[in-house]
This record gives C-alpha cells, sequence and structure tokens, in this order.
C-alpha cells in the first residue's frame, strides 16, 4: 500500500519515541524504516527505491535523536565486539576487523549524521532529481523537532 502523505521516514529504532507520535502521522500515512542510527545503509537504501519506484514516495525524511545510542559506538566502545566474541565462535581478533568500527555505523554527531544521510539520498543516482528530502532532530528531553535541513 503506497503511504497516504507519500512519505517515508527514515529513523532510529531508539524505544524512547514513537515515530508516528514524534511526527504527528497516523497509521498509514508513511513508510517508516528504522535501524540503529537511522544510518543509510543498503538495506534502507533498497526499501526507499522500493518506497520511491515502487509505493509512489515523494517525500523522505530522516529523523534523528539527541542523545542516540549510536553515537557511543562511534566513540570506540568495545562492549559490541566483546560481547560477539563471548556468545559466538568466533575471536575477537576476527570480530575487529579493520573496518568492524564503521560498519556498525557509530558516529559522533546526531545532527552531522543526519546531514550525511540526506545528502547521500539527495545525490544517489537511483534517486529521483524532484525527491524531497528532509533532515530531523528529535530532541528527547523537550519533545520538540527541529530541522536540520529544509
Ligand atoms: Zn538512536
Amino acid at each position: 500500500m503506497p503511504p497516504a502523505l507519500e512519505l517515508a521516514v527514515v529513523a532510529c529504532m531508539d524505544t524512547r519515541h514513537s515515530v508516528e507520535k514524534v511526527l504527528g502521522l497516523k497509521h498509514g500515512d508513511a513508510k517508516v524504516i528504522r535501524n540503529a542510527g537511522n544510518i543509510l545503509d543498503d538495506g534502507t537504501l533498497r526499501s526507499l527505491i522500493v518506497c520511491v519506484h515502487r509505493l509512489g514516495v515523494k517525500h523522505v525524511a530522516i529523523l534523528g535523536h539527541t542523545k542516540c545510542g549510536m553515537t557511543l559506538v562511534g566513540r570506540g566502545e568495545f562492549r559490541i565486539a566483546k560481547n560477539i566474541s563471548a556468545t559466538t565462535d568466533v575471536p575477537l581478533h576476527e570480530v575487529m576487523r579493520p573496518d568492524f568500527q564503521r560498519w556498525l555505523g557509530g558516529f559522533e554527531d546526531v545532527e552531522e549524521n543526519v546531514r550525511r544521510g540526506v545528502q547521500l539520498i539527495r545525490t544517489h543516482p537511483l534517486m529521483p532529481r524532484d525527491l524531497q528530502v528532509l533532515g530531523l532532530v528529535y530532541d528527547n528531553e523537550n519533545g520538540r523537532v527541529h530541522p536540520i535541513i529544509d
């Protein structure tokens, strides 16, 4: 089903907020794609391609939020790697391959991460030139949303 507002939202999987409540959306208004850190990885881009070229989406919003846990991953936090090693047969040195941190997708700055996502969609060769892309950050403390790129 195409979304009623021709909108797709890429948001973090953070459980402190509901994307629909934050943006005042009703069920069926938008396709909501969530992952750790609202990152435009291959899976998210694949879903957006389907939204745009099959489901009539004409507007995309990247919704980041303050105090995102993925900012900790971006600072070289090794708990995830250690836990993978402790709970699987993969030794830590193999988990910690050179691009492990980058692959996890951590970042230091929430707004910069949103900007990067907006820019990636705006310049992606498979995205329509007239696609509207908006960057937003939700403040977990005051409940407000502010635009990063309009
Ligand atoms: Zn987050």
